[in-house]
């Protein structure tokens, strides 16, 4: 059933091509099939995420675990991702896609908006009205508001059990539901990849060709390396089973661009194909769609070099630790929704003087970038969850 599925997907790809190349621009017409699975699949992500964190949480039993947990998630979070961001700047080292590139700035434009700091942007976390954070889906609140209530579920105690079984049905009641859409995914596929196909010629494509292949390798070269080595060292899982487990859900990742999107899919591919518990993956996975973006740190490594290039501008060794540094915080700070990247590229461009009608140039061909790093985005997390579940497997054992 499960190779049936994957070669659904495979089979989706194929037809998405053909019908894309064949019928161009109207290609479009397949549109609302990709934008029934995309609503399909965000309707499951708020009461989703609530619900299986706050089951994580309480599963955890004690907060000491949980600061356990959270640790461990961060610090592989933050090392992947500056690993990815240096891997992004020698690759637009290597492949020096800016240069010898001729683009007309003028005749793109771009909205730039201005991205909010640092410290706003930390104390945006808490929520001001939880309510209101599940109505807009805040991600980042609802997972502190959920956290929370997991601790004081389990302070409580005695008292809060119905509350605790409350949540424990409703994220089994998710989850099943997250069954029956994914049956949809080699639809989605098709609705979502054909309109692209058809829209991207190759003379959109073919000035920037050398950016789409460095970013292309660096991806492929983090996923196979980075990715590889942690799963097999730290998580004691064969690479090749990581990889084909969560192939799904990086095809998912790859045409709806959305890291939260795919969620559901990265947590049933997780847990069900990846053996990691709902009490890791549950943590893990839903703080890692909203922070943990390696792919989308390469991306502002190898467009700050091509930016750079493109205008003739040096960068000193300073300077490119700066565009490390502030690159880490952007992906951290980057919504896991289609082109958000982009956004916070303004971020890392303004760190180091760069021009940002920068953004224009690549503005064109960002969807096709977006697609590659939202699949390395997803797999990271994957990743994660694999290696923090190997890791409280020793505490498990002891406890039992
Ligand atoms: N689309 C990416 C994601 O959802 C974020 C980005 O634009 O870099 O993971």
């Amino acid at each position: 059933m499960k190779k049936h599925f994957i070669y659904q997907i495979i089979g989706a790809f194929i037809l998405a091509i053909i019908v894309g190349v064949i019928f161009g621009d109207n290609s479009k017409y397949v549109q609302p099939l990709g934008d029934l699975f995309l609503r399909l699949i965000k309707f499951i992500i708020v009461p989703l995420i609530l619900s299986t964190i706050v089951v994580g949480v309480t599963g955890a039993g004690d907060v000491k675990k949980l600061g356990r947990l959270g640790g461990k998630t961060i610090t592989y979070y933050l090392v992947t991702s500056f690993i990815a961001i240096s891997l992004g700047i020698l690759a637009g080292i290597i492949f020096s896609p800016g240069t010898g590139t001729d683009l007309n700035v003028e005749s793109t434009t771009t909205e730039v908006n201005e991205t909010e700091g640092v410290i706003q942007t930390l104390l945006n976390i808490v929520p001001t009205n939880p309510i209101e954070s599940l109505m807009t889906g805040d991600m980042l609140q609802i997972i502190f508001f959920a956290i929370f209530l997991g601790i004081g579920i389990t302070l409580v105690g005695e008292k809060a059990i119905p509350v605790q079984r409350f949540f424990d049905g409703l994220a089994e009641v998710m989850y099943k539901i997250t069954g029956i859409v994914m049956k949809l995914v080699p639809l989605g596929i098709f609705g979502l990849l054909t309109p692209i196909v058809g829209a991207y010629g190759l003379s959109v494509l073919m000035p920037l060709m050398k950016l789409i292949i460095a970013m292309l390798v660096a991806c492929i070269v983090h996923a196979g390396v980075v990715y590889s080595v942690a799963v097999k060292s730290l998580g004691k899982m064969n690479p090749l089973q990581f990889f084909k487990g969560i192939f799904p859900a990086a095809t998912v990742a790859f045409s709806t661009c959305s890291s939260s999107g795919t969620l559901p899919v990265t947590m049933k591919n997780t847990e069900e194909n990846l053996g990691v518990s709902k009490e890791t993956s549950s943590f893990v996975l839903p703080l890692g769609a909203t922070i943990n973006m390696d792919g989308t740190a390469i991306y502002q490594g190898i467009s700050v070099m091509f930016i750079a290039q493109y205008f003739g501008t040096g960068l000193t060794f300073a300077q490119l630790l700066t565009v490390a540094l502030v690159a880490t915080l952007a992906s951290i700070g980057t919504a896991g929704v289609p082109g958000a990247g982009l956004i916070m590229l303004t971020m890392v461009l303004t760190a180091v003087n760069l021009p940002l009608e920068g953004i224009a140039l690549i503005a064109g061909i960002d969807r096709i970038l977006d697609m590659m790093r939202t699949s390395v985005n997803i797999v990271g997390d994957a990743s994660a969850a694999v290696v923090v579940e190997q890791s409280e497997r020793k505490y498990d054992s002891v406890a039992s």
